[in-house]
C-alpha cells in the first residue's frame, strides 16, 4: 500500500519518538504477516503505559525495560492475544511490577475450536478494559474502543489528549488485516471500521507499519477495498457457480506473494460467512459455495 520501508530506518531495540506522549520501539519478529515487525509503544512521560509488548523474546524486552528508564509504568495493555502482540506482557509485567490491563482472554468455552496457532493461550489479564473503559497516568489517559473483527477480543486504546488511536492489527498503515474464521468476523470487522469513521482521531499507531495521518481517509479505502472483494466473490460465483475457495483465491488474488495464499483464503471465508449471514451466498456440505 506504501512505499516499502528502507530496513535502516527501522531499528529494532531502539526508542523511537514520535510525539510528546508516544514513543515505540520496534521488536525484531519480521515476517510476511508482522511486516517490519511488531511496535511497542511507551505512552507518557513521567509515568507510562505499554501498549502491545509483543513477543516473549529478551532482546526486546530488554528493549522495552530500557525505553521506559526508571518511570513506574502504569498498566501493560494488550489490543488482542496474538501471539507477536501479548505474550510478553508477563515477563515484562514481572520486571517492571505492572498490571497486565485490555483485551479479555479468548472466551474459554469455545477456546477450542477459535483458538489457532497464532493465538497465546498463556496470556492473563488482571484486569479486562470493556468498551469506554480507562486507564489514566500524569497528562495521559487511554480509553478502549472494542474492535472485534481481526479477533473477537480485539480493543483499540484512544490517547485522548493527542486524539491518537492504538490501532493494533485492526488498521494497519501496510496491509488490510487478516479476518480469519471463526475468530476473525468480517461482519464486526465492518462495524467496527465505521465504528472509527465515526470518531475524530487525527493520527493511528498501528502495530505494524507507520503511524496514519488522516486515518479516516484509509478507513474509508479498507472498507471499500473490502466491499470489492466482496463483488468479486459474488461475480466469481456467479460465473463459475458453485466453487472451491482455493480457486476463488487463485482468481482473485493473482500477484499476490504465495506465503499469503493461505491468509487470504481465511479472508474469502470470512466474506462468505458474512455472505451467508445475509442470504447472498451458502455453504454445499463438501466445502463448496454458491450463491443462493
Ligand atoms: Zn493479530
Amino acid at each position: 500500500m506504501n512505499a516499502p520501508i528502507d530496513p535502516a530506518d527501522m531499528p529494532t531495540g531502539i526508542r523511537m519518538t514520535l510525539s510528546p506522549l508516544v514513543a515505540r520501539v520496534l521488536a525484531p519478529n519480521p515476517s510476511p504477516f508482522t511486516y517490519t515487525g511488531t511496535q511497542t509503544y511507551v505512552v507518557g512521560q513521567n509515568d507510562v503505559a505499554v501498549i502491545d509488548p509483543g513477543p516473549d523474546e529478551t532482546e526486546h524486552i530488554a528493549a522495552m525495560v530500557a525505553a521506559v528508564g526508571r518511570r513506574p509504568v502504569r498498566a501493560i495493555l494488550c489490543t488482542h492475544t496474538h501471539r507477536d502482540h501479548s505474550p510478553a506482557a508477563a515477563p515484562l509485567a514481572r520486571i517492571v511490577g505492572a498490571p497486565i490491563v485490555g483485551c479479555a482472554p479468548l472466551t474459554l468455552e469455545d477456546d477450542g475450536p477459535r483458538a489457532d496457532a497464532a493465538f497465546d493461550a498463556s496470556y492473563r489479564p488482571d484486569r479486562i478494559l470493556a468498551d469506554g473503559e480507562q486507564v489514566a497516568g500524569e497528562g495521559w489517559t487511554l480509553e478502549a474502543v472494542a474492535t472485534p473483527g481481526h479477533t473477537s477480543n480485539h480493543l483499540c486504546f484512544a490517547l485522548r489528549e493527542e486524539k491518537a488511536l492504538f490501532t493494533g492489527d485492526h488498521v494497519m498503515g501496510w496491509s488490510t488485516s487478516v479476518i480469519s474464521p471463526p475468530d476473525g468476523d468480517m461482519t464486526d470487522y465492518m462495524r467496527s471500521m465505521q465504528r472509527l469513521l465515526d470518531r475524530d482521531d487525527v493520527i493511528y499507531y498501528p502495530a505494524h507499519g507507520e503511524p496514519v495521518s488522516n486515518p479516516q481517509r484509509l478507513v474509508r479505502g479498507m472498507m471499500g477495498h473490502r466491499k470489492q472483494r466482496e463483488g468479486q466473490i459474488v461475480r466469481f460465483l456467479k460465473r463459475h457457480g458453485v466453487s472451491l475457495i482455493p480457486d476463488m483465491v487463485a482468481d482473485m488474488y493473482k500477484g499476490v506473494d504465495p506465503r499469503l495464499h493461505g491468509a487470504a483464503g481465511r479472508s474469502v471465508l470470512a466474506h462468505l460467512i458474512d455472505l451467508d449471514q445475509r442470504g447472498v451466498a451458502a455453504p454445499l456440505d463438501d466445502g463448496r459455495w454458491r450463491l443462493c
